[in-house]
């Protein structure tokens, strides 16, 4: 089946199960959505069922094939639990999208850069006064998230043809962003894994690749990246424009296209273990 809005893109995903961790979420209900346009019955399992079941609304009313469902991705039993409803729903999963993944602002230091001044101010955290539970949280949900939902869902898809993980990692793996350290490592872990995953895949025929998203603007950091007296970007943001060679944010449904590519067996057939940048230029530039 087609997606509408991307009409010269012809897709294989007619009837194909697909799994979303963090489905209730921003990206994914999007990523969710284009999926179901094409075909495929999504399961968007989140740790806030509203939002999960919400999501599954919103794409296509209640009679459709699109789920939403309980999993908290650092809890087996729940995640067991969501396999075998997807299972006797809509049969064994085809596609795995990895996208749960957060930062902790315990694990998020205040400043760019460490200033001997900042030492001792209760008012600004330092890499000194980082919290290893706040780091600790941050590993956990980005490495853990993608790796125990894979070890559940993966299992569905041995011996089967055409089957794929994606994992959603982040342009912050290659060039680490300034202030939430735990993060940008956690999702260098998380492009590392997925490459170690392909590889001990590969025999099994299951793919795993990966989306690296730049700065997508999304409700959750439009008020760090817009000023919301002025209308204006905020100078973090403005510091990130000047960094982007296309001078703009993107659009969540700018993942679609890769999404949509990565997951055709019959598009990216040969295509393991790639960790695809979708950052308008973000990681190519040395800004000069
Ligand atoms: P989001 O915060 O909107 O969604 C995350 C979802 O995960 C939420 O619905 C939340 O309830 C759910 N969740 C949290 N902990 C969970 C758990 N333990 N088990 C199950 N569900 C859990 O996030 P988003 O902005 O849509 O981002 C989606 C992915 O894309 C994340 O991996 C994020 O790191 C990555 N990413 C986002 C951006 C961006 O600009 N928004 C950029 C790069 C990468």
């Amino acid at each position: 089946m087609i997606y509408p809005e991307l009409p010269f893109m012809p897709t294989d995903l007619d009837g194909k199960v697909v799994v979303i961790t963090g489905g209730g979420g921003t990206l994914c209900a999007e990523l969710g959505g284009a999926l179901a346009r094409c075909g495929a019955k999504v399961a968007l399992l989140d740790l806030d069922l509203k939002a999960a079941e919400t999501a599954a609304a919103n794409i296509c009313g209640e009679n459709c094939d699109v789920i939403g469902l309980f999993a908290d991705v650092l809890d087996e039993k729940t995640l067991l639990a969501a396999a075998e409803r997807v299972k006797n729903e809509f049969g064994p999963c085809d596609l795995l999208i990895n996208g749960v993944g957060g930062n902790h602002p315990r694990g998020t230091t205040t400043h760019d850069f460490l200033e001997k001044a900042d030492l001792g101010d209760p008012e600004i955290t330092t890499f000194f006064d980082l919290d290893t539970g706040g780091i600790d949280y941050v590993f956990k949900l980005n490495f853990l998230g993608v790796l125990m939902p894979t070890q559940i869902f993966a299992r569905q898809m041995m011996g089967r043809e055409g089957c794929s993980v994606i994992n959603i990692s982040s342009m912050n793996a290659t060039r680490p962003y300034t202030r939430i350290p735990a993060y940008s490592a956690a999702k260098a872990a998380v492009s590392n894994l997925t490459q170690w995953l392909a590889v001990h895949f590969s025999r099994t025929g299951i793919r795993v690749n990966a989306l690296a998203p730049g700065f997508l603007l999304t409700s959750q950091n439009f008020n760090l990246m817009i000023d919301q007296t002025s209308g204006h970007t905020t100078e973090r943001a403005a510091r990130i424009l000047t960094q982007t060679p296309m001078q703009r944010f993107g659009e969540p449904k700018e993942l679609v296209g890769p999404l949509l590519w990565l997951a055709s067996a019959a598009a990216s057939g040969y295509v393991n273990g790639a960790v695809i940048p979708v950052d308008g230029g973000f990681q190519a530039y040395a800004g000069v």
